[in-house]
């Protein structure tokens, strides 16, 4: 059966298990590439399988390692797979695996973080953004160290409709250390609501598949890991830059455990700070004693526009900078002043 549940026509032939490929190539996994391996390929199926039908679908893997999780994706019957994997160690493994399934694979040795997906797969894949999710789809047991930076670039891909979302929206299920996926879908009003949450939600529908024990790797990870599964949405919930969203909802969450008011303060200059703060909650119609987990995506959407209608009629706005306004305040604090240096002329 084909990791959809369907019947599949291809299945890769007999080949050493990943506990032997691990040691023929002498793969350690190294702590600073975040490798925790897994072994046990009904639970790469099983991840595989939360993808959804991927019979004909055009696969990019990142991080492939000693390949688990390829070899069932490749017994799922895809079209093509990417792999992109940055330690060359595992190159020659992955190329065992491609010879058995000839003419499927494409291995790059590189970084995900710069690799350019938008040149990746054929052109005649492109879809309307409208329209049903492209013939493509994104998978990874993540690096821990390039997970939140890695999502963040792709949000900000699907914002722009650009990399791997210029093909329309591509979907993607990808891993996360339990407490980051826990973040992505966290809904209003609850501990785990951050960042995160509003940057994921607002441009994806963002659903959480499930958590895999940290005993299941090797080596084992301190934390426990959640696969998660992100469809853009064809109507993004802000209707506003990436980068002005960012900026607003970075100010609110702030300080945490604060009013949401204190947050949204830092967008302002110090001397207009109360004054424009209130005019900011007070147009957006939101209630300044909220804290920034009480905010739900509707209010960040009010907030942003009112926002970005502040920064139109003042256009030295979006550049300000509360850190820099407070590191200058702190320099000027230290620099003797003139009548200093007359007095002690
Ligand atoms: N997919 C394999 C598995 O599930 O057993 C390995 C997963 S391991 C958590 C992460 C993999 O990503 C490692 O193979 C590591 O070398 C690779 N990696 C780390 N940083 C990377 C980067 N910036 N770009 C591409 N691959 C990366």
């Amino acid at each position: 059966m084909a990791a959809s549940g369907q019947v599949a026509n291809f299945r890769l032939p007999p080949l050493p298990t990943i506990g032997e490929i691990i040691k023929l190539f002498r793969l350690r996994a190294v702590k600073h590439l975040s490798q925790n391996f897994l072994l046990d390929l009904r639970l790469t199926d099983k991840i595989v399988r939360h993808a959804g039908n991927l019979k004909d679908v055009y696969v990019c893997e990142v991080g492939p390692g000693p390949g688990g999780i390829t070899r069932s994706i490749l017994n799922a019957d895809v079209a093509k797979l990417l792999l992109v994997e940055k330690d060359a160690r595992f190159i020659p493994g992955l190329q065992m695996l491609s010879e058995a399934a000839p003419g499927k694979v494409h291995i790059v040795q590189g970084n995900i973080l710069t690799y350019r997906l938008e040149r990746s797969f054929p052109k005649h894949l492109q879809k309307k953004w409208e329209d049903d999710p492209p013939n493509i789809h994104i998978i990874g047991n993540l690096p821990f160290i390039v997970s939140t930076p890695l999502i963040v670039k792709w949000l900000e891909n699907v914002s722009m409709r650009d990399g791997p979302f210029i093909y329309g929206r591509t979907p993607m299920t990808l891993t996360f250390q339990k407490e980051v996926a826990e973040r992505l879908i966290a809904s209003t009003g609850t501990r785990q609501r951050s960042r995160l949450s509003i940057m994921s939600q607002y441009l994806c529908h963002v659903h959480k598949c499930f958590t895999i024990p940290g005993q299941a790797f090797i080596p084992k990870p301190e934390v426990d890991v959640t696969l998660v599964r992100f469809t853009p949405l064809v109507q993004p919930k802000i209707e506003q830059p990436f980068k002005l969203v960012e900026k607003v909802v970075q100010s609110a969450f702030q300080f945490r455990r604060k009013y949401c008011h204190h947050g949204l303060g830092i967008l302002f200059p110090e001397a207009v700070r109360l004054e424009k703060t209130k005019q900011l909650l007070m147009t957006a119609d939101v209630d300044p004693t909220l804290c920034p987990a009480q905010l739900s995506i509707f209010n960040f959407k009010n907030l942003c526009d009112v926002y970005r209608k502040m920064c139109d009629e003042d256009p030295n706005l979006f550049a300000y900078n509360f850190r820099e306004e407070l590191r200058e305040k702190k320099l000027n604090r230290k620099k003797p002043s003139h009548c200093d240096e007359d007095n002690q002329l």
